[in-house]
């Protein structure tokens, strides 16, 4: 085994090539660039080396800059993770060159993947199932129109150098041929700078299935079961399972086979994945080999007991496969969501910002969380929105999908955009349950999974306003001790009858609210409704009891912003504070104006005994009314505005007497 490697990547796939490395003791290098000084892989690493800017081209790409660093550093073999330089032929080409090992395939495994046509044509001959078709180097359009007609529309016209679902046209019929073929072909040259293009069957309702496969150095090679990976958006995996659901086991097993003789047609070491196009009628046809490390690895990891990861370390340090295929073994179910900062309602648009508030669910034998940030750092637009793979496993597929809607509604993110209500909806809807899934799924189910809950607004602008009085007491009984009794509600006796307005907007209502402290409980009340409310505070988390209802919630607050999180819901408002700061609450200051407006109304006339809470004056500003409640009990001693007036901001609009205690 190494004794230490250096880890070419960052974010959760680097922190999880740590973790497995340090358990087998294999010390690690990071590298990283500017942006991700303070990143959490950086942190895990035993020593860490920068590489310059934050674009890639100046960081995670740079060959020569990794190369040099594995050299300094002493590493004997470096790990490319996913993405970045992890398929790059040149890369492993001047690793080799340098005498390091590069952990994953050889360099003609690598090459031989990177064309579609000749990955196809590799395919044919070792007999894996294409999907009918044309991938031949006679580009003449009028023979690969005649094969198109020949394979019977509708056919899929494919760059051969393409990827990332560009250069790729459907053609439904013979007269869309023209049109499609030059789109395709200028897409091709454009992009990838080769315009040759291949013909495949389209296929209307595909499943994307793959097989995870692992060959040594000695000639040993096996599958460790599937992934069903359709949930796509742009041809993006959302969702990803292992095993893959509603396979014969004999179709499993042919296809493990196939995946197996593709290996070791091109002499792989290390892990792969064969991708297929899996059809209705069980028919199973090879789309690609990726060879390197997959994202969704970890739901073949929770089904096989396996790390993949020491497997690649193993493999890469010249030892044999742990298993043979009849020990690989495969239990329960396991299925991953990739949490992604993005706002699924406008076309899955990636989303940067600040993690200013970040809760995972707790971590068990049935969840795991692979991640590499932490609460407090930043999504940049300069890598992939990623914010972590959640991943959980149970015995069967209902199961693993209930504990993956606990998961996700434990999770709670503030400060990015993110996609996990949207995850919430896919793995709540009944289609997904019962397993109708096909490449198209998110497309036919628009409707389920965009849906936003509707949500009782006033419920939760009631608990914002138990939250931010109890914040208040907590504060004001002892700033520096979040731990102090004087912090409980039971223990607060403070000014029983003071009556404590807030002003809250979400969206576009805004919410008079008016607390009052009644026999240890808050009366709530805002536009016509009164709630009773119980509250305790203990860190981020409100115990609260609403009309006898009693749950908890976490609050995040930020200047005057605050995110309740509950039951896997978020509800976002804010405090107006130029109505009332922290200090208008006084006797004294409550009774100003809070803004330059009119007097529009006078509700108590001199004389009158007003207890605490109840309204006194109405002023109006820029179409906004807005009420003055009675701070405490006692007396209207004197008025000094009558309805019409114009008031300043902060005139004393009435005089008020306090009642004897
Ligand atoms: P890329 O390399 O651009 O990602 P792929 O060949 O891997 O392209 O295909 C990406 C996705 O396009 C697949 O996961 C599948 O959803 C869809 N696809 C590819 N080929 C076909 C086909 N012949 N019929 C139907 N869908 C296809």
């Amino acid at each position: 085994m190494f004794e230490k490697i250096l880890i070419a990547n960052r974010g959760e796939i680097a922190c999880r090539i740590i973790q497995t490395a340090h358990r087998l003791g294999v010390k690690c290098v990071a590298v990283y660039s500017e942006a991700d000084r303070n990143a959490r892989h950086v942190a895990l690493a035993d020593e860490a080396f920068l590489l310059g800017p934050a674009p890639s081209r100046e960081s995670y790409l740079r060959v020569d800059k990794i190369i040099e660093v594995a050299k300094q550093s002493g590493a004997q073999a470096v790990h490319p993770g996913y993405g970045f330089l992890s398929e790059n032929a040149d890369f492993a080409r001047a690793l080799e060159a340098a005498g390091i090992t590069f952990i994953g395939p050889p360099v003609g495994a690598i090459e031989a993947m990177g064309s579609k046509s000749a990955a196809k044509q590799i395919m044919e001959k070792a007999g894996v199932p294409l999907v009918p078709g044309y991938h031949g180097d006679d580009q003449r359009k009028e023979l690969i129109k005649r094969e198109a007609d020949r394979c019977g529309y509708p056919v899929l016209l494919k760059a051969v150098a393409g990827g990332g679902g560009k250069g790729m046209r459907v053609v439904w019929n013979e007269k869309e041929f023209d049109e499609a073929f030059e789109a395709a072909r200028r897409e091709g040259e454009s992009s990838f700078g080769n315009g040759d293009l291949l013909v495949e069957k389209y296929l209307t309702k595909p499943r994307h299935v793959e097989l995870q496969v692992f060959a040594d150095t000695q000639g040993n090679a096996v599958y460790l079961g599937d992934r069903d990976c359709s949930v796509q958006r742009r041809h993006q995996k959302v969702i990803e399972e292992a095993p893959a659901p509603n396979i014969a086991p004999e179709i499993r097993r042919a296809m493990g086979e196939a995946a197996v003789n593709a290996a070791r047609a091109i002499n792989y070491v290390g892990a792969g994945t064969v991708e297929f196009l899996y059809d209705e009628d069980g028919s199973f046809y090879f789309m690609e080999m990726n060879t390197r490390l997959q994202v969704e690895h970890p739901v073949t990891e929770l089904v096989t007991g396996q790390d993949l990861v020491e497997w690649q370390l193993k493999v890469a340090s010249g030892q044999p496969l742990p298993l043979d295929q009849s020990q690989v073994k495969l239990g329960g179910h396991s299925l991953e969501v990739r949490v992604y900062a993005e706002d699924p309602d406008a076309d899955f648009l990636p989303a940067t910002g600040t993690l200013d508030y970040l809760r995972t669910p707790q971590e068990s034998r049935y969840v795991r969380v692979d991640t590499g940030v932490i609460e407090g750092d930043e999504v940049s637009h300069y890598y992939d929105p990623m914010i972590a793979k959640l991943i959980v496993w149970d015995e069967s597929r209902d199961l693993a999908i209930r504990r993956l809607e606990q998961a996700l509604e434990a999770y709670q993110i503030c400060g990015v955009k993110t996609n996990l209500q949207f995850l919430s909806n896919l793995a709540g809807s009944q289609a997904f349950k019962d397993f109708a899934v096909d490449t198209g799924f998110i497309e036919r189910n628009r409707e389920a999974l965009f849906v936003r809950e509707e949500i009782d607004e006033e419920r939760y602008i009631a608990l914002a306003a138990c939250y931010l009085t109890l914040a208040r007491k907590r504060q004001a009984s002892n700033p520096d001790d979040p731990t102090s009794p004087f912090n409980q509600l039971n223990n607060w006796r403070l000014n029983a009858t003071q009556a404590l307005p807030y002003e809250l907007v979400h969206g576009e209502h805004r919410y008079a609210v008016r607390v009052l402290e009644r026999d240890q409980a808050f009366e709530i009340t805002l536009n016509n409704t009164s709630f009773k409310v119980k509250g305790r505070l203990d860190g981020d988390r409100l115990d609260a009891s609403l009309n006898g209802h009693r749950f908890s919630l976490s609050v995040f607050q930020k200047a005057e912003a605050l995110t309740l999180f509950h039951d896997g819901r978020q509800f976002q408002c804010e405090r107006h504070v130029e109505v009332y700061g922290e200090n208008d609450y006084g006797a004294e200051a409550s009774l100003a104006a809070p803004m330059t407006g009119t007097v529009v109304a006078v509700l108590k006339e001199q004389g009158s005994l007003v207890t605490a809470g109840e309204g006194l004056i109405v002023i109006e500003a820029m179409k906004m009314e807005q009420t003055i409640f009675a701070p405490h009990d006692g007396t209207v001693e004197e008025i000094f505005f009558q309805p019409g007036d114009l008031v300043d901001e902060g005139a004393e609009l009435l005089a008020m007497s306090q009642a004897e205690e």
